[in-house]
């Protein structure tokens, strides 16, 4: 039995996850044991236990590499000592991490450094993360930061985060990633991106060879999304590796939104939301906050299910969209932003309001607001009226800025 130098050993790394009463596969859809016999899943990276269903692979585009198509978002952070839903993930082939220097304020990329040498499951694990610094300087300090923090040589993707200026995309910064991989620092490059420019930004990756894989916001909700789908085309054209975030959609203050999902009893409104992203073989994966066990449990469920979603489900999808439409906010604030004639930034404030409401992430939330421009933090002086009369989805804007002002009191 291999034991790696601070004396935990695959078998006790089972153990573990065992003992966080992960019995095998449950959820409100639960699971058999049937093993997953896809080709999809052939050279699939080393920690899982064979004797389990293994999640479904895809290849990420350009990158020619595998993936999850369920993947562990780690923006909410993971435990910082030794995480057990990585453990219990990477018992079913979930063994894609996603990080990013700020997530969880700085404190998830220690996570992921401390449950990979602990473990001893570096070579079987995929770690993609994210800087916030987008200029050249900026970015290749970040990435050597990152490789500290997460005590490793190499990251397996390393991205953008959050690009919404296309200018960044150029030869300066080329020349650092060309860099960074010769020194075998980071594997494959790309961006990620959920402002109103989504569909701009995967026409940009679509068109830059160098850009290996793009994070983007989508999800079930495919109202006046035409621009979107062509730019979707487009990457897959171009062997672009798409992955999924946001999913959920960003359901501003609404918890409550959720209950409005009725569908057959099979699924909850998370695993039916995942499964309507799988059904779109343009994407290779979906990212998933998974905060509890159970909810890992639920989506790993999900994944091994190979069956479609009903029409029951899908129908209930569509009026759950309907329904809840004037509650999501998509970031194209080019919309609503230009018309209240102030230098306020709605998608990127309405996203933090919903990482404060529905993340729980109250500090990071904070500090994100903060980081934007001081023009762009005057919400009381704002009359967002005319924002609501503008906004394409019916966005109560001048509600919910009324209550980020009051979230980050400005
Ligand atoms: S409020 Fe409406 S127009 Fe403005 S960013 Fe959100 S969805 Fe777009």
């Amino acid at each position: 039995m291999k034991e790696n130098k601070r004396g935990i050993s695959r078998r006790d790394l089972l153990k573990l996850s065992v003992a966080a009463g992960t019995l095998g596969v449950a959820g409100k859809a639960t699971l058999g044991r049937a093993a997953d016999e896809t080709p999809e899943n052939e050279g699939a990276p080393g920690a899982a236990d064979e004797s389990l269903p293994q999640v479904p692979r895809r290849v990420l585009g350009k990158t020619g590499e595998s993936v999850p198509i369920l993947l562990m978002g780690g923006g909410m952070g993971f435990d910082r000592r030794f995480d057990p839903k990585l453990a219990e993930g990477l018992r079913f082939g979930v063994n894609y991490i996603d990080a990013a220097d700020c997530y969880a304020s700085g404190s998830c990329e220690l996570s992921v450094g401390s449950f990979h040498t602990r473990a001893d499951v570096r070579k079987d694990i995929w770690i993609t993360s994210k800087s916030d610094q987008h200029d050249p300087g900026g970015f290749e300090k970040t990435v050597h930061e990152s490789l500290e923090k997460m005590q490793t040589d190499y990251v397996d993707l390393y991205y953008l985060h959050a690009l919404k200026d296309p200018s960044y995309v150029n030869d300066e910064l080329q020349a650092v990633v060309a860099r960074l991989k010769k020194e075998q620092k980071i594997k494959h490059f790309g961006f990620s991106c959920h402002d109103g420019n989504v569909d701009e930004l995967l026409q940009l990756a679509a068109a830059t060879p160098w850009i290996d894989s793009v994070m983007f916001r989508y999800n079930f909700d495919k109202y006046g999304k035409d621009d979107l789908n062509r730019a979707i085309d487009a990457c897959v054209e171009a062997d672009v590796g798409l992955v999924a975030m946001k999913t959920q959609r960003s359901e501003v203050s609404f918890r409550d939104a959720w209950k409005k999902f009725e569908g057959s009893g099979k699924w909850t409104k998370h695993q039916a939301v995942l499964k309507a992203v799988w059904a779109d073989d343009r994407i290779a994966a979906a990212v998933s906050h998974m905060d509890t066990l159970d909810k890992l449990k639920q989506n790993i469920a999900a994944a091994l299910d190979k069956t479609e979603l009903g029409s029951v489900d899908r129908r209930a999808l569509e009026t759950y969209a309907a329904v809840t439409r004037e509650h999501a906010c998509e970031g194209c604030d080019h919309l609503c932003g230009g018309a209240v004639g102030a230098p306020v930034q709605i998608g990127a404030t309405l996203r933090y309001v919903m990482y404060h409401d529905v993340y729980g992430e109250e500090e990071n939330a904070r500090r994100l607001f903060a980081r934007l421009p001081a023009e762009a933090r005057e919400l009381s002086r704002v009359d967002f009226a005319r924002a609501n009369a503008a906004c394409p989805r019916g966005v109560d804007v001048a509600r919910q800025m009324e209550r980020a002002a009051r979230i980050f009191r400005a």
